[in-house]
């Protein structure tokens, strides 16, 4: 839990802030996004990189394991999200847990997300990092759950709270979204929101549209701008961004 007079001072500290040189050059040679990102945003997107490593705990899962670099990789993608907006949506985050190898007691699990807690596989996201095309950024995906779960508490894929004016909308959205990705993974037809956003729960909750989206919101936003233009235009409303517009280097 990150009270908002932390939030006050960890920007106050940084208003000015920007990276070191051999944090940037890590991340730009680390970080398939790195390079994307406009530099009207990047301003912002340092100075809350800085205050995100301030202000949330990254447990040692192993001897001095995440080294400082991991953190600042990890800390990047989950800063990027809220680099348009404030930091009270991880206002509930308490630690982040980096593994080495696997997530314990989650075989096969590459990341997992609550409202307080982050638990991702370096084994994995080490592989992936560097790939920001595939639309299955993991660090983007666990921390859309947090921002999911922080406004009541739900991973539902409604990132408002049922007061919220935007409430009624979000539902609608997200129950068409819904049907169109599992008809459309079902058809075996091409679609830039991956099958696994489909997966419903036992209480008809659909926790995985929105992080699933995000990530290929991020990654592939012209895809998703041109098949879902509502849900897209959703998303760039929401983070206060609009990646359909970066252009990729390749
Ligand atoms: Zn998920």
């Amino acid at each position: 839990m990150v009270l908002i007079a932390e939030i006050e001072k960890a920007e106050k500290t940084h208003v000015n802030g920007c990276l070191k040189d051999g944090q940037r050059q890590l991340l730009s040679s680390k970080l398939g996004l790195w390079s994307r990102i406009p530099s009207g945003i990047k301003d912002d997107w340092e100075k809350k990189i800085l205050c995100f490593l301030d202000l949330f705990s990254f447990v040692e899962t192993s001897d001095n394991f995440p080294s400082d670099d991991i953190k600042l990789l990890v800390a990047a993608e989950a800063a990027l999200l809220v680099a348009k907006r404030s930091f009270e949506d991880y206002r509930f985050l308490r630690s982040i847990y980096i593994w080495e190898k696997q997530i314990p007691r989650q075989p096969g699990a590459h990341g997992m997300a609550s409202m307080r807690e982050v638990h991702l596989s370096w084994k994995y996201l080490e592989k992936t990092i560097g790939n920001a095309d595939d639309g299955k950024n993991l660090v983007l995906h666990e921390f859309a759950h947090v921002i999911d779960f922080s406004d009541d508490g739900k991973a539902q894929s409604i990132p408002v709270p049922k007061t919220s004016k935007d409430f009624k909308f979000w539902e609608n959205l997200i129950a068409e979204m819904h049907k169109r990705i599992v008809n459309a993974h079902s058809a075996g037809t091409k679609f830039p929101v991956r099958s696994y956003a489909g997966l419903q729960c036992d209480k008809g909750l659909t926790p995985e549209i929105f992080s699933c989206g995000t990530s290929a919101f991020f990654e592939n936003g012209q895809s998703l701008q041109k098949e879902c233009p509502d849900f897209y235009n959703a998303l760039s409303n929401f983070y206060g961004m609009n990646p359909a517009a970066w252009s990729k280097v390749i």
